[in-house]
């Protein structure tokens, strides 16, 4: 028998190739994590990144019929079978908070986005959960510009979906630095414009800084990289309503070649910068 605890992240835990149940302390439940990028891809590098053998890629071909039934299996177990007591939850963790579409890559390079979307709906909603739960997607929202990804926004805008919209750094450096990314701020302006517009958006945040300059730079710790980032904000605010911003740092260690070189924000940094975010007049959720 196998416990699932807050600790717990590994993905192939319940034995499922796109579905892994996760405990959210933060949320308080189960959250149900969807996963296309099996191969491990991801359009960006992140310093921070938590996948394992991670490579610069789309998410591959998806399996609908599979998605589907394991998606439906897995709800089936959780709402009707022994799903919660094979894996010891405990009685206040027993309830869905949210569906979230994050994977070991980014989700919205997988080919036919907003059918995966379509069809993850129609299958929960088959399933007819009582408890009220959240759709979230995490992305890192370079791949908005496509009118495939729009269209799945729309869509999961239809079901109160929530976007989780990275943004770790305003600079070209920071960019650069931290998420390996060739995206202009005029680009990463446009993106998120474009899917707060189509759907709730969260702007998701790590802060952290790096042991000396020579191992990088751009990291949010740093004073200048905020007031770039407050700026960017700034100029966001003016054009579209945003849910808020999520800070957190680095909860877990990176898996990547970087991970000795960064350092984690203090929860006090943590919150000074928050209360910089708030001042503009936007809500901040903060997490160590
Ligand atoms: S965007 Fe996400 S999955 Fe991609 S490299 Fe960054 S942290 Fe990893």
């Amino acid at each position: 028998m196998s416990r699932l605890s807050v600790k717990n992240h590994d993905r192939d835990v319940a034995g499922y190739r796109y579905i892994y149940p996760v405990i959210s302390r933060r949320s308080g439940g189960l959250s149900i994590g969807i996963n296309f990028n099996t191969n491990n891809a991801c359009n960006w590098r992140c310093v921070y990144c938590q996948v394992p053998d991670l490579s610069i890629g789309a998410a591959p071909e998806l399996d609908f019929d599979l998605l589907a039934s394991e998606l439906a299996d897995f709800l089936q177990d959780v709402l009707h079978g022994s799903f919660y007591q094979r894996f010891q939850l405990e009685p206040k963790m027993r309830v869905i908070k949210d569906i979230a579409i994050s994977g070991n890559g980014e989700p919205t390079s997988v080919r036919d986005f907003a059918k995966a979307i379509n069809l993850i709906t129609r299958v929960v909603e088959r399933a007819n959960i009582a408890e009220s739960y959240q759709y979230v997607l995490i992305t890192n929202g370079s791949l908005v510009h496509k009118a495939e990804v729009q269209k799945g926004l729309q869509i999961f805008n239809q079901y109160n979906g929530q976007v989780w919209h990275k943004l770790d750094s305003a600079t070209d450096i920071g960019r650069e630095g931290i998420n390996h990314a060739g995206l202009s701020r005029h680009k990463q302006l446009e993106n998120l414009i474009t899917s707060a517009k189509l759907c709730s958006t969260w702007i998701q945040s790590c802060v952290l800084g790096f042991a000396s300059a020579d191992q990088g730079q751009g990291g949010l710790i740093d004073v200048q990289e905020q007031q770039a980032y407050l700026a960017l904000l700034a100029e966001l605010m003016q054009q579209v309503s945003l849910q808020g911003v999520m800070l957190y740092s680095l909860a877990r260690p990176s898996l990547q070649a970087e991970a000795n070189m960064i350092t984690s924000a203090s929860m006090d940094q943590l919150n000074n910068f928050a209360d910089q975010i708030r001042r503009l007049g936007l809500t901040v959720k903060v997490s160590g």
